[in-house]
């Protein structure tokens, strides 16, 4: 679908994938006016093709469009596009289970300008494509390296928006901790370098004196879908939710010191990711015992549950076709 300053999003279609054309002087290729969101479409074990919180991404979308200065889009036509879009995969065979169909809304700004300035036409675009179970045997602890020398965004930057940017300045940092042997980027925040923001592509939560602790959204992170549904699980089973600054030394004494029982990721393509270690500037500090800890478990065997139709979904999170 296309958009024109003065009439509209128009020209929506489906068609096979492949490449198409845009112009060298488009204002994405040089400013990075780019958004898009990511979830995915879970064959049920009662054979439905179901989606999780669909809405909540596309509200999520124009979140982004705003903070990008792009156009919104109608969270209802985009539900609707969807599901026509996927009723072309109704025979999709997933493989195993933890296999999905990954959906990519996208939206790219397609002008010819080389000022700087917010674009007068764009392109969005929906991609599917299968992507294979995150795990394959088991849950495993990432180890986390802490950047203190890179942040992924600045202060009063894009980080609550989902665009290319904020990935784009997280590459060298990220592929320096791979090179270290590390899974994961945990990054502080970009003023004072000693409060916890996210880490990779997740948010994270950490159960320290029995209580759920996680960063507020202060407008650096990501509002993830995967968190906010988390942090429903566990009130409903009795935790205690704070959402506070942390600063990385609480999270290193409190593991060292037995404070700090579990930590995990939140995210939409690993749903849990439990953290196994941490290393910050000199100092390494290992957590739980190799494996996933019981809560990182119970909400990894929960949230996949109600994806999957296996437990109640009292929230109504799952829309199938
Ligand atoms: N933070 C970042 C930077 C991300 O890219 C993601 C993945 N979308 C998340 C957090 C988690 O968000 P969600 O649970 O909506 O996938």
């Amino acid at each position: 679908m296309e958009y024109k300053t003065g009439q509209g999003w128009h020209s929506p279609r489906i068609q096979p994938y492949g490449p198409f054309s845009l112009d060298p002087a488009a204002l994405v290729l040089h400013y990075a006016q780019e958004i898009f969101e990511g979830l995915k479409a879970f064959r049920r074990e009662d054979g439905e093709i179901a989606l999780f919180r669909p809405r909540d991404n596309f509200e999520r979308f124009n979140l982004s469009a705003r903070r990008m200065c792009m156009p919104e889009l109608d969270v209802d036509l985009c539900l609707k596009a969807l599901r026509e879009l996927l009723k072309l995969e109704q025979n999709w065979v997933p493989k195993s289970e933890g296999t999905s169909l990954y959906i990519r809304p996208t939206m790219i700004a397609t002008e010819p300008v080389l000022g700087v300035k917010p674009a007068d036409e764009y392109l969005f675009y929906i991609i599917l494509s299968p992507v294979a179970a995150y795990y394959k045997g088991g849950l495993k602890p990432v180890k986390i390296w802490v950047s203190d020398e890179y942040v992924r965004v600045p202060s009063g930057g894009t980080g609550e928006a989902k665009t290319g940017g904020n990935y784009a300045s997280s590459l060298y940092a990220s592929a320096l901790a791979a090179q270290k042997g590390y899974d994961q980027v945990l990054w502080l925040d970009s003023v004072e370098r000693k409060y916890v923001e996210e880490v990779g592509s997740m948010n994270i939560c950490f159960l320290y004196d029995g209580k759920i602790v996680t960063s507020p959204l202060s407008g650096s992170i990501l509002n993830g879908i995967t968190r906010r549904s988390i942090l429903t699980l566990v009130k409903e089973m009795g935790y205690e939710v704070e959402e506070r600054a942390l600063t990385i030394d609480e999270i290193l004494d409190g593991a060292a010191n037995g404070r700090l029982t579990e930590a995990f990721g939140t995210g939409t393509a690993a749903v849990v990711s439990p953290v196994g270690h941490f290393t910050y500037r000199e100092r390494e500090v290992d957590l739980g015992n190799g494996e996933a800890g019981e809560l990182t478990m119970k909400l990894y065997n929960t949230l996949t549950g109600i994806q999957y139709g296996r437990c109640e979904d009292k929230y109504n999170w799952v829309e199938t076709l």
